[in-house]
């Protein structure tokens, strides 16, 4: 038990299970908001040990907290501040019960009911003289998304990016956690991977069976450490590069120009794209999951001057109609 005590921190003052306080609180999972409770105490303290060493002037930002198994596993820890940001009010009661076994920790609990996806760091920190960790179960149907969006604000080093220590620790549909790390000719290797790869160092920590949440999901669950990188791996516009490697890889199993010409208009396609791949020294038969985060920035850069020199296929898009009807 000592070493328990230990591994996992600071012993919190004695508490219902999270799973007799969801049975009090009939806080039956609501599907909508991709509620996977975890109830294992062991296993929310291996995500939270997952995420490293947490100081003690430390900020722990939590995504859905829930009923909060996690969060007890974070407040072991003892963060200076834990803010939890949940959309779902009906966890107020048993959130607040964390929030009062925390003040004789001297941890400041912030609770904001609020959509992650529209919550404000940079009005709640601040400043940038703590560090930031985040970390979340997440909801499956928005952890992509907001995985992209943090990615958009490290790029512009922005929200809880201002500093380039914030880590992120949070769990992923196993797909999904193992699309975000796929090297180079992984059968996984997609947009995402390059994405991630660009700013950041993903690290698969361990899987969770599905079995281990209630409701169980249909799926096993992924633990990812993500590390921005000390030195990203490009300094271009963020939109820019989504574009490209969008396009690289919209058709996955077929020569990698065959989707990157997709951003020029098919009047000049072949002839630039030949004339791009040349210039970044990229072999055009690749096939886009074969190809290295330096490649695809190197065909981000040529595109980037050759949109310098005709602004005009900035807003090209080989979807649009031709010839659009008037309505
Ligand atoms: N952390 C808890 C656990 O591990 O047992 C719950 C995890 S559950 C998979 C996801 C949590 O995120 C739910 O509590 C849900 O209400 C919350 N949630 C869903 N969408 C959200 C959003 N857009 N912003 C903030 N929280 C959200």
């Amino acid at each position: 038990a000592a070493a328990r005590i230990l591994q996992s921190g600071m012993r919190l003052p004695p508490l219902p299970t999270i799973r007799e306080l969801v049975k009090l609180y009939k806080l039956q999972a609501r599907k909508q908001l991709s509620q996977n409770f975890l109830m294992d105490e062991r296993l929310t303290d291996k995500i939270v040990k997952s995420a490293g060493r947490i100081d003690a002037r430390d900020i722990v930002l939590e995504v859905g907290p829930g009923p909060g198994g996690i969060t007890r596993s974070i407040l072991r820890r003892q963060p200076e501040r834990l803010m939890l940001v949940e959309k779902d009010q009906r966890f107020t009661e048993t959130l607040q019960l964390l929030k009062e076994c925390a003040r004789p920790l001297n941890i400041q609990v912030d609770m904001y009911y609020e959509d992650i996806l529209r919550f404000n760091v940079e009005q709640h920190i601040p400043d940038t003289s703590q560090r930031i960790h985040l970390i979340g179960n997440l909801p499956f149907a928005i952890s992509t998304r907001l995985l992209i969006n943090w990615y958009e604000d490290l790029a512009a080093r922005r929200g809880a990016f201002r500093r380039n220590d914030t880590c992120m620790t949070l769990t992923f549909q196993k797909e999904v956690a193992e699309r975000i790390c796929s090297p180079v000719g992984g059968e996984q290797r997609c947009r995402l991977s390059v994405m991630s790869q660009i700013w950041t160092e993903p690290i698969l920590k361990f899987i969770i069976p599905g079995k281990a949440f209630v409701p169980k999901p249909q799926v096993d669950v992924g633990v990812v450490k993500v590390m921005p990188l000390k030195r990203p791996k490009t300094q271009l516009p963020f939109p820019l590069v989504e574009r490209v490697v969008r396009h690289i890889f919209s058709m996955r199993q077929k020569y990698c120009h065959r989707g990157y010409g997709t951003l020029f208009p098919p009047e000049d396609r072949e002839e630039v794209t030949e004339k791009l791949f040349q210039r970044a020294e990229v072999q055009d038969t690749l096939r886009s999951f074969e190809l290295s985060v330096e490649q695809c920035l190197r065909l981000a850069e040529v595109y980037a001057e050759h949109v310098n020199a005709h602004p005009e296929v900035a807003s090209y898009d080989y979807r649009a109609p031709k010839n659009p009807e008037i309505v």
